[in-house]
């Protein structure tokens, strides 16, 4: 079976793509399993030297793997450019990992006790269409490090960019086998790491609907699971803060890959003595927001992922409409930026989105603005703005949310952990931590007795 890859931003055909079928999957997951036995015995130093090669080549390959991603999903160029570079700095981050793969020496009566970290064996990772390539490159770098090897499942939509990095892999020296691209679909590729009993873990980034079939899935080999899921994050403005700089800032919060973020900030919490002036300054800056032809780099915001996304999206904006930025006319998935002032009981305050769609809503205090935002079964990220630095810290420990920032929309960087509370996930990615999750602690006690 084949799938055609569409340009969302000229709705054509960009290229024709194999879809893996279960026998397939189960090949490349043999595959896997095969060269397990010898990439875990790969000597520290040498892996890490091949997965800092391996970096090297995505770096060489960065404006071909960005073209790739502003043809396969609409991404602006500007982002694209960022997300291969993201790929490559996650990998030269992990790179340094084999050699710090410590264990412990732990004090005992009678003996040495010592505690290793074992790679799990083939790691299985589903990706979503939204980032393809850092969300690709957060599960295998760490994993790779670690001595697994790894089968990966791009998203449906977005398999180009996963293609040619399992590509760029064998060019750099990885042996065949330790990473294993299979494009195909949810229900057969991604199903099969499910339920294959050689996978060892499933990494799942996607909607929070399926992530919970897949924990599910994986309970009957209790097998390992870790879960990034959606998002419905608060930007939480108090009349104490920059209020120009909240109001410039807040579209590219909520607004940047479309809206298509689990960080998406998609409601705007305003302190109610602050609200008019907020949206008074807030819609120049929608309006500024520069929505056009991705390749462009001078553009903010290109199409949505789909026409199927369009129509999701647009439900949402049947009503209580404040004002909107502009989108192009004619083929593509566009949708302009709109800006919404529902009423407390609204579905836009509660569903993900997942589109250039922000809710602003008023709050009369600190408490009043913590009960806003986690009233949401998610917890993935948020931003706090005002210019009290216990505030700040108050109101940060109080928002039940993996990802935090103050005075600024940032929330991944690759040496610091990322995840989600409640139905936003389970288990971490990046940072220093992230090998964790893909080892199991061993423990060796060696008797001195005579
Ligand atoms: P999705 O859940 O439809 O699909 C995600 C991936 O899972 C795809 O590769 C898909 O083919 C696969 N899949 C679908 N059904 C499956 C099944 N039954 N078994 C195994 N695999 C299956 O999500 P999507 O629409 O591609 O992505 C958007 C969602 O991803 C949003 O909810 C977004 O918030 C979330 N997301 C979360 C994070 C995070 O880190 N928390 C990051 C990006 C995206």
């Amino acid at each position: 079976m084949t799938h055609d890859v569409i340009n969302p931003a000229t709705e054509k055909v960009v290229r024709s793509i194999e879809l893996a079928s279960v026998e397939d999957t189960d090949a490349a997951i043999a595959r896997a399993a095969e060269a397990f036995k010898t990439w875990r015995a790969v000597a520290p130093a040498d892996r890490g030297r091949l997965l800092r090669r391996f970096a090297d080549a995505v770096d060489a390959d960065l404006d071909n793997l960005a073209q790739l991603e502003v043809e396969n999903a609409g991404h602006t160029i500007g982002n694209a450019r960022w997300e291969a570079g993201n790929v490559r700095d996650v990998l030269t981050y992990y790179s340094a990992a084999p050699e710090r793969l410590f264990g412990r020496q732990i004090p005992v009566a009678g003996g040495i006790d010592l505690t290793f970290a074992e790679p799990l064996g083939v790691v299985g990772i589903i990706v979503p269409w939204n980032f393809p390539m850092p969300i690709a490159g957060w599960g295998f770098a760490p994993a790779l490090a670690a001595g697994n090897t790894v089968v990966l499942k791009p998203a449906e939509l977005t398999p180009l960019t996963a293609i040619r990095l399992g590509e760029l892999a064998l060019e750099a020296g990885l042996p065949p086998g330790v990473l294993e691209i299979v494009p195909g679909a949810g229900t057969v590729v991604g199903q099969r790491f499910v339920t294959h009993p050689a996978v060892r873990k499933v990494v799942f980034t996607g909607s929070t609907g399926v992530g919970k079939q897949i924990m599910a899935g994986c309970a009957d080999q209790v097998k390992r699971v870790t879960l990034e899921l959606g998002g419905k994050s608060a930007n939480i403005v108090f009349a104490d803060s920059d209020l120009a700089k909240a109001a410039a800032q807040a579209p590219y919060g909520v607004f940047d890959n479309a809206g298509q973020d689990c960080c998406a900030r998609s409601r705007i919490l305003v302190e109610r003595s602050a609200y008019g002036k907020f949206l008074e300054l807030l819609e120049p800056a929608v309006k500024a927001f520069k929505v056009g032809d991705p390749s462009d780099p001078a553009t903010e915001m290109g199409p949505l992922i789909s026409a199927q996304q369009r129509e999701r999206v647009a439900a949402y904006t049947q009503q209580d409409v404040a004002f909107t930025g502009t989108a192009p006319e004619g083929p593509g998935y566009w949708f302009p930026p709109t800006v919404l002032t529902p009423a407390p009981d609204s579905a836009a305050l509660k569903d993900e989105i997942f589109g250039p769609v922000v809710a602003v809503v008023p709050f009369e205090d600190e408490a009043d603005a913590l009960r806003i935002a986690n009233d949401s079964e998610y917890g993935l990220s948020g931003s706090i703005w005002t210019r009290d630095v216990g505030r700040a810290l108050r109101v940060g420990r109080g928002v039940e949310a993996g990802n935090l920032s103050i005075n600024s929309h940032s929330s991944v960087r690759y040496s610091t952990p990322f995840g989600g509370y409640k139905q936003s996930g389970l288990g971490r990615e990046l940072g220093p931590d992230a090998l964790d999750a893909f080892t199991e602690t061993k423990n060796i006690f060696i008797s001195t007795e005579d």
